[in-house]
């Protein structure tokens, strides 16, 4: 690990304003990603701008929306009364991810912004256009089981690693920044990017510019909501399909339905076709597939994901049906 410089703030304002001074800085959460880096070397920041001081706070507003501080802790969101209860697919999400000890010191704002974990990536005797931008991927034909099978590019087949996001992109939350051109809002499904030609640019944020909190509107509110993970182990793995799902059915129909996948593409994943395809129709198992197939239809496996496919139809139909109360 090289030498850095070390400031804990207590306000977004005072991180802004280091941060502004010295764009090579970067913000610390709970460091269980960032610091990881650093010890590889792969991110090699001059000085990290400690930012667990800022807003911890999980608030019920008036009008039933959630306001998450970027400083809360994923243990403390997950274990919130007020979560547990309306947003149960965020708590379910949050605790199939890491273990105890690290959601204990994983942060809301860290959490989204946590890097891929593509070996290649972590290895930099590898060429990785995310690492080193024009270097090349060795993903794209090498071993790539865990990569991305939707809005994938020739420059990155990489997945965005967190559990959390996935339900978080369900739900419509939206993510509040504040920055040296003023504070705005973004949701959080337009928050993170695509790989396209530019696989080091992975979220919108602008130079300098902080999370201080995550939003959960108040219309995604759901005692029903769940979050289903499909691992190569039972815990401490990341997701190879992951499904976030909340669905209301009234007589026998679809009415609404929200849907997300994770572990497939660059992104959290909003299932916006198979939410189409569904809307309006019985709620049965046949419907469950014919969406699934529709979100599936764009997928462009790699030598050796090409199982994705099939175990992403799966466990939609799986967790929509056990939502539904028919046999899958
Ligand atoms: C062994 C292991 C297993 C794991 N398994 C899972 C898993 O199964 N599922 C899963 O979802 N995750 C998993 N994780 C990842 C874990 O969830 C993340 O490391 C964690 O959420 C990152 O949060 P942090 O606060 O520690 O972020 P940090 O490491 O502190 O920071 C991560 C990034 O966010 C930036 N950042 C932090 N706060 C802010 C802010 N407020 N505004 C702007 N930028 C900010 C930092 O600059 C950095 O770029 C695992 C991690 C480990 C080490
Ligand atoms: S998939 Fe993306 S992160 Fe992995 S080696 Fe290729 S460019 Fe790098």
């Amino acid at each position: 690990m090289l030498a850095f410089d070390y400031t804990r703030v207590d306000t977004p304002a005072e991180a802004i304003a280091l941060a502004v001074r010295d764009l090579d800085a970067r913000y610390l959460g709970g460091g269980t990603n960032l610091v990881d880096l650093m010890r590889e070397t792969i991110e090699a920041p001059r000085s990290l701008i400690d930012v667990t001081g800022i807003s911890d706070e999980i608030v019920v507003q008036q009008n039933g929306a959630v306001l998450i501080g970027a400083a809360a802790k994923n243990t403390a969101v997950a274990e919130n009364a007020a979560i547990r209860a309306q947003f149960p697919m965020l708590a379910r999400a949050i605790l199939s991810g890491a273990s105890a000890q690290i959601r204990n010191m994983a942060t809301t704002g860290g959490n989204l912004l946590q890097r891929t974990r593509c070996y290649y990536f972590y290895d930099d005797a590898a060429r990785c256009n995310k690492r080193v931008s024009g270097a090349g991927c060795d993903a794209i034909d090498g071993f790539n089981r865990i990569h991305a099978i939707l809005g994938t590019s020739s420059s990155c087949v990489a997945t965005h690693p967190s559990d959390m996001c996935v339900a978080l992109a369900a739900l419509d939350a939206i993510v509040h920044i504040d920055g040296p051109e003023g504070q705005r809002m973004i949701p959080l499904i337009d928050f993170h990017c695509l790989p396209d030609d530019q696989p080091q640019i992975e979220a919108v944020l602008r130079p300098a510019e902080l999370i201080t909190a995550i939003e959960l509107p108040a219309a995604s509110a759901s005692p029903r909501g769940t979050y289903r993970k499909v691992r190569d182990r039972a815990s401490y793995a990341f997701a190879l399909v992951s499904v976030a799902a909340d669905l209301t059915i009234e007589g026998g129909r679809v009415a609404d339905v929200r849907l997300a996948l994770g572990g497939v593409a660059h992104k959290p994943w909003r299932a916006f076709k198979a939410e189409a395809a569904l809307r309006g129709q019985p709620a049965t198992e046949a419907s469950f597939l014919t969406a699934a197939e529709a979100e599936l239809a764009d997928a462009q496996p790699l030598r050796d994901n090409a199982f994705k496919v099939p175990l992403a139809k799966r466990t939609i139909v799986a967790v929509l049906s056990d939502l539904a109360g028919v046999t899958a």
